[in-house]
């Protein structure tokens, strides 16, 4: 079967200084906010239904980055297809609280600890969508690395 989700890279600014959002997923990776498309749903309201659904934060779409595709296998639904639709996302609301049935924690992070944690905990297929943010938040940490 194929399942299609979306979600993003949220950043902040604090004082001047950007922070980028990462979340520990429910397998205990580090990963980004993201979730299954519902009917009638465009792919940007998919992306930040499931960014205030799991991290609490309410955010606007920046500009798309990109996609992701990789293969799983489900208990009940066999192999699934599954393509991740990322769009980079500017937080304009709401408190950080990570929805625990969905994911194990969320954080914000310095742009450079980030990259890092993503490098060192991350899914590899990942590191194209967070180093694409990086790269349209005008930050080279991406290509240095
Ligand atoms: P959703 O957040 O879209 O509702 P889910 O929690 O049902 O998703 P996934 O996050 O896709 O499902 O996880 C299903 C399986 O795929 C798990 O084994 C997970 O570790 C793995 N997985 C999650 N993200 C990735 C990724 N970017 N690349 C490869 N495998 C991944």
């Amino acid at each position: 079967m194929k399942e299609i989700s979306a979600g993003g890279v949220v950043f902040r600014r604090v004082e001047g200084e950007l922070q980028i959002q990462l979340i520990q997923d429910r397998y205990g990776k580090i990963s980004l906010p993201k979730g299954k498309m519902e009917p009638g749903e465009t792919v940007e309201q998919t992306a930040l239904r499931e960014i205030v659904e799991e991290t609490g934060i309410q955010g606007a779409i920046v500009s798309p980055i990109d996609q992701i595709k990789y293969r799983y296998s489900h208990e009940s639904k066999g192999l699934v297809d599954k393509e991740v639709h990322y769009y980079l996302v500017e937080a304009i609301g709401g408190k950080l609280q990570a929805q625990v049935e969905e994911i194990r924690g969320v954080e914000w992070f310095p742009p450079a600890e980030a990259w890092r944690r993503q490098k060192q905990s991350g899914y590899h297929n990942n590191d194209r969508i967070l180093g694409g943010a990086l790269r349209l938040l005008g930050l080279k940490i991406a290509e240095e690395s």
